[in-house]
């Protein structure tokens, strides 16, 4: 039997975006940018789904530009700004990996810290705000440790200072609302592979009227925005999954962390605990390599995570984390415990008898732990 805790890397499909997707693949083969019927009936379908991931947002419906998914997403926020940009240090790869291709193609970039929970102090954004400043990249909710930013007063420093704001939203849908007016965003990303949709597919919100320049050319598809044909049930089966999805209560991570807490010694948990996603807890053992943790975790049924998915297969130290602040060595003991709509009570009290025993086990084998 096997315990899956790892959604902030991608989530199962919703069953509800599975049947609908079905019907397209089987159904509905017409080329939405087609005048017949057939195309006329595709783009019905692609349409509906539009309004669903707009409805998420409580944007509308024309604001939404489907994408490959988050990261393609970011590209053509980021590319399609240009100019002095202000991020922080623990954005996704897909916002930091941009901004550094940016500065290599000659854009200033200001990368502005974290506290040790790892909230930006949106003062610190303000400073960072030149005359020639075109956008602020700040995420709703970290990947890695679940951390919640204040996104609206971000957005009120943004709309202040008439530059953009472009909000990486990935892991918020299923952990916190969203609200692209209240937070005041004029861009920003969405992965459907994180919300219980397919992968493959994505959108960018776009807030009417904003200013972006084309990242790639072809056909005029999604208002001219984003070329190519379109991937009809994938933004089907997007638009399902964003309409079934609810925000689970955060009682089955506390059970979990609390077990954990109660049974290891030396466990810290990373990020803010009052500002956090509530499914998501991301813990240190110090003395123990996260990598071997997660391998004797996977050998008893358990999917967990060290760190950020996009960097495992190197041994190198979470940059979030060090970021926040942990020493390389606990940065690199740190494990995420991300749950989602399959995990029971049975499954979180299963897994924390798994950590209590192979923590001790991987810590009486480390000579650094004494
Ligand atoms: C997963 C993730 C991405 C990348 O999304 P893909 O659809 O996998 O490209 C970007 N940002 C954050 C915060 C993520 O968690």
């Amino acid at each position: 039997m096997r315990a899956y805790f790892d959604h902030n890397s991608t989530t199962p499909l919703a069953p509800e975006a599975w049947s609908a997707m079905q019907h397209i693949f089987a159904e509905i083969h017409g080329n939405a940018s087609s005048i017949h019927r057939e195309g006329q009936v595709a783009r019905q379908h692609l349409e509906a789904a539009r309004r669903q991931v707009a409805q998420l947002l409580q944007a509308k419906a024309e604001e939404i530009v489907f994408t490959s998914g988050g990261t393609e997403s970011n590209n053509l926020a980021l590319f399609g700004v240009a100019g002095h940009i202000i991020t922080t240090a623990i954005e996704h790869p897909a916002v930091l990996n941009v901004t550094e291709e940016l500065q290599r193609l000659g854009h200033a970039v200001t990368v502005v810290p974290v506290g040790a929970t790892g909230i930006v102090d949106p003062e610190n954004i303000r400073r960072a705000i030149r005359p020639e400043t075109r956008a602020i990249s700040v995420m709703a909710v970290n990947n890695e440790i679940g951390t919640v930013q204040p996104v609206a007063e971000i957005g009120a420093i943004a709309r202040e200072h008439q530059i953009l704001f472009h909000c990486d939203a990935v892991q918020a849908p299923g952990r916190i609302p969203i609200d692209v007016n209240a937070w005041q965003v004029d861009l920003l990303s969405l992965s459907a592979h994180k919300l219980y949709g397919p992968k493959g597919i994505g959108a960018l919100y776009v807030r009417k009227g904003t200013p972006l320049r084309k990242r790639s050319f072809g056909g005029h598809h999604e208002r001219d925005r984003r070329p190519g044909t379109e991937n009809v049930p994938g933004a089907v089966g997007f638009g399902r999954a964003a309409s079934v999805l609810s925000i689970p209560s955060n009682d089955l991570r506390d059970r979990l962390e609390a077990a954990i807490l109660a049974t290891v010694p030396n466990a810290i948990v990373n990020g803010d605990r009052d500002h956090r996603a509530p499914n998501t807890t991301n813990i240190c053992f110090s003395g123990v390599e996260g990598e071997s943790l997660v391998i004797a975790l996977d050998l008893k049924g358990f999917a967990v995570s060290s760190g950020s998915a996009c960097s495992s297969g190197s041994v190198e130290p979470s940059p979030v984390l060090l970021a926040l602040g942990r020493s390389p060595s606990d940065a690199r003991s740190a494990i995420r415990f991300s749950l989602g709509a399959s995990n029971t009570e049975e499954q979180v009290d299963a897994l924390a008898r798994a950590i209590a025993e192979s923590v001790s086990r991987l810590r009486k084998l480390s000579p650094a732990y004494v």
